[in-house]
């Protein structure tokens, strides 16, 4: 079976993009310890997983899937963006995130706390970038912590449906309902349909 290794140390993603490949002929590896990080200087979802996908890369000498993630808020110009994880600091955790959100956000009406979640997913080997796609979800930030699952900003994202039938957060619903939507999960599902032509 081909294999392929994921660039990332963020667990739920792990979980997620396995999960997503269970019914698929791919073995995924997980990042070799030894590897370390790759530093997110980059000012874009699109640079930052470039640059981790080709760094995995070189040092595994095979192919790599790798992601970079996070929340667009309009009303704030676009931010977290590229920093949704350290929003609230270099170490702060999805709490301490959730919090400034919420801060950031007191008194934007709800007509203006649109958001989306982004993620770019690029697939790599030594000698270059083999794919690059994007996935996206559209949805608001609702005013206090709603629902247990999930990770990050899902417990104040409230998904936008284009008829208005779907009003749960992120947080509310299970891995699998989350996976059919998701930023992550529509990205997923164009590399799975470029993977078999290009491994
Ligand atoms: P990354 O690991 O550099 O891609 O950073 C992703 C960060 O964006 C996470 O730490 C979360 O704060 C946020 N994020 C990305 N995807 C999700 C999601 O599916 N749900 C909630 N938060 C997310």
């Amino acid at each position: 079976m081909k294999r392929l290794t994921l660039g990332s140390r963020n667990q739920h993603k792990l979980e997620e993009i396995r999960a997503m490949f269970d019914d698929f002929p791919i073995e995924l590896e997980a990042m070799p310890e030894e590897f370390g990080d790759v530093d997110e200087d980059r000012d874009t979802f699109r640079g930052n997983a470039v640059k981790k996908a080709l760094e995995y890369a070189e040092k595994t000498g095979g192919p790599v899937l790798a992601d970079d993630s996070g929340l667009v808020v309009h009303a704030l110009d676009g931010a977290p963006g590229v920093y949704s994880a350290r929003f609230a600091g270099e170490h702060a955790n999805h709490a301490a995130n959730n919090d400034l959100l919420l801060k950031k956000l007191a008194g934007v009406p709800k007509e203006k706390r649109g958001a989306e979640f982004v993620t770019v997913m690029v697939l790599a080997d030594p000698e270059g970038v083999l794919l690059c796609v994007e996935g996206r979800l559209r949805g608001e930030i609702i005013e206090s912590l709603t629902g247990k699952g999930g990770f990050g900003y899902d417990p104040l994202f409230r998904v936008n449906s284009e008829d208005d039938s779907e009003q749960r957060t992120l947080a509310e619903m299970n891995a699998d309902e989350k996976n059919a939507i998701s930023h992550r999960g529509r990205a997923l599902r164009k590399v799975q349909v470029a993977l078999p032509l290009i491994l």
